[in-house]
């Protein structure tokens, strides 16, 4: 006899790595109300972490939680002051608050242009405002300031099952970010996927002072600004290109970018987002 599944695509709040689990249909079957607290041990999800991921009835995620057998020196020490200062707070505390997937999703709003909201039922303790400033702080003119990260609240109260308020909500606003401070993302709106986040992040991580990793987040959004604003001149003086040809002249000029289909892909994105709609018209598939 098998047994009925529910799959659940779980995402390690630590450091982002995503994998689908099956769980029993049995184990919500015992509960018609309210949440389930699942444990994923280390090497389930990821390699590193074990954490517990909250669902609810029905197998929708709606949040994780940390497990720290062995607090990390690193978590304990971050002091709160140390926050106040002012290059805002180090990104451990930003990963620890939000979780790794949400502050790269984050950097793809801010970047790329999409309106992102925080579900909350109460204050959280990160304010929309420092978590623009640290945001917009990192993306270079004219593109910063130009989206901000707002908040929809959320009242248990009158909806007590949360997975349901979460698909009024993306029914709602379709096109938005939407993440949770429970660590969980609700909506992502675009298709490309957060290698490109993920990526510089984790190379930020390496240092440990905030100045270092948010010169260091900035430098790469910079660079791949620059390229996409030169992608712009090329399409602009052309009637139409090939995407092979506008790949191989991209990745001959900019010498120190290579040009691969993700790359292709996030560059599009750019200009599609932030310049113009009909300029990519000018590519032919
Ligand atoms: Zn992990």
């Amino acid at each position: 006899m098998t047994e009925e599944i529910i799959v659940l695509r779980p995402a390690c709040p630590k450091c982002g790595v995503s994998k689908v689990i099956p769980i029993p249909k049995s184990v919500f079957a015992q509960k018609t109300f309210g949440f389930i607290k699942i444990q994923v041990p280390q090497g389930a999800c990821c390699e590193e972490h074990q954490f517990i991921v909250i669902a609810d009835t029905k197998g929708r995620i709606i949040g994780y939680e940390a497990i720290d057998l062995s607090v990390s020196k690193e978590e304990e020490e971050l002091p709160e002051l140390e926050i106040k200062s002012e290059v805002k707070f180090p990104l451990q505390y930003l990963i620890n608050k939000l979780g790794f997937n949400s502050v790269a999703g984050l950097l793809h709003a801010k970047l790329f242009k999409y309106d992102s909201f925080i579900i909350k039922s109460s204050e959280t303790d990160i304010s929309l405002e420092d978590l623009n400033d640290y945001y917009d702080y990192l993306i270079p003119e004219p593109y910063k300031n130009s989206i901000k990260i707002d908040s929809v609240d959320y009242d248990d109260q009158i909806f007590p099952n949360p997975g349901y308020f979460y698909s009024l909500v993306t029914n709602q606003k379709t096109k938005a970010f939407l993440f949770n401070p429970r660590k969980h993302i609700v909506q992502m709106p675009w298709r490309t996927n957060l290698y490109y986040e993920t990526h510089i992040i984790n190379f930020a991580l390496e240092r440990k002072d905030p100045k270092e990793q948010t010169k260091i987040i900035s430098d790469s959004i910079t660079r791949f600004i620059n390229d996409s604003e030169f992608a712009k001149t090329i399409l602009e003086g052309v009637k139409k290109i090939t995407e092979k040809d506008f790949m191989k002249t991209l990745d001959e000029k900019l010498t120190l970018t290579t040009i691969n289909k993700y790359r292709m892909a996030l560059t599009k994105e750019f200009l599609r987002r932030r310049v113009s709609v009909d300029l990519l018209k000018k590519i032919k598939k």
